[in-house]
């Protein structure tokens, strides 16, 4: 049986997989660092290259675009990360497997995973945040991903500064938005050392769960999902959790009258249910959606 291929491709690195469904075991799996784009589109080209596909899905960073008959669909646009801007991602794919290819953000790719065979199961309207190197969301609403004049880039809204942060903040564009203020490389540039260096009881976990939170109470004024999923490597400390829940609760004030959030807020704002495979089962979904 011909397989699903699937391109997680992220800024560190690309991890390239086959698998007969998504929710499978993949058959195979590697990670590509992300370094020249010819170099690791090569690698990942090399490996599909050992096996007979019946299509792919391809999870980018971003921003990319997504306009079906736009001159430059499929590539990676303007993206801060260096060598990468305009960047034709989907074509070398179509180009050396002549197979459909199924194209996304990172985020909304992981979310659809999620959706579907994670932590969003039987519902049809979920957003999901990645709180890493960079923060981005993707969000469903209706069963569908959301695109539009680009597509969301949730991670660079304004965010309410917490009254003890002195911090400038770290986005090269906004300096303060919430990736600015809550990304990894956030943490490193305000105390000098990487979260999984900090104790669960630092103060860092206040500033961070006060700027998740601002971002979630944000996503359920707007889009009013019925689940939000927080991953990502900051995510990992577990204790933040709690905290953007408990914060959430405080920040809405009661004005969101919906006990899906105020009463069980441990079900409303929850880690991803396929753990760090969100991104690569979401992006062989997304070859299965194009197949
Ligand atoms: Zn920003």
């Amino acid at each position: 049986m011909a397989l699903l291929g699937a391109v997680e491709a992220g800024g560190t690195k690309f991890i390239c997989a086959v698998a007969e469904q998504p929710d499978a075991p993949p058959i195979e799996t590697i990670s590509i660092p992300t370094t020249m784009p010819a170099e690791t589109i090569d690698r990942a080209l090399a490996f599909f290259s050992r096996h007979k596909l019946r299509a792919l899905g391809i999870a980018s960073f971003g921003p990319i675009d997504l306009r079906v008959g736009s001159p430059s669909y499929g590539y990676i646009t303007a993206t801060p990360k260096a060598h990468w801007q305009n960047t034709d991602l989907v074509g070398p794919f179509q180009q050396a497997f002549n197979v459909p290819v199924g194209f996304d953000t990172d985020v909304n790719g992981a979310a659809l995973g999620e959706l579907r065979y994670g932590g969003g199961q039987g519902l049809d309207s979920l957003v999901y945040v990645t709180v890493g190197t960079g923060i981005g969301g993707g969000a469903i609403t209706n069963g569908q991903v959301i695109h539009g004049l680009i597509h969301p880039e949730m991670g660079h809204i304004p965010v309410r500064r917490h009254p003890a942060d002195t911090f400038v903040g770290a986005c090269p564009y906004h300096a303060d938005c919430l990736e600015g203020m809550a990304s990894g490389p956030s943490l490193i540039a305000r105390w000098g050392v990487a979260g999984d260096a900090l104790p669960p009881t630092h103060q860092a976990w206040e500033f961070e769960a006060y700027y998740l939170a601002q971002a979630v109470c944000s996503m359920v004024y707007l889009l009013s999902p019925q689940r939000i999923i927080l991953g990502g490597g900051v995510m990992h400390q577990r204790q933040l959790f709690e905290q953007i829940q408990h914060e959430v609760v405080q920040t809405l004030k009661g004005y969101i009258q919906a006990d899906a959030i105020t009463a069980h807020s441990d079900t409303y704002i929850m880690p991803p249910g396929l753990g760090d495979r969100s991104g690569a089962i979401g992006a062989l979904e997304l070859a299965r959606l194009a197949g």
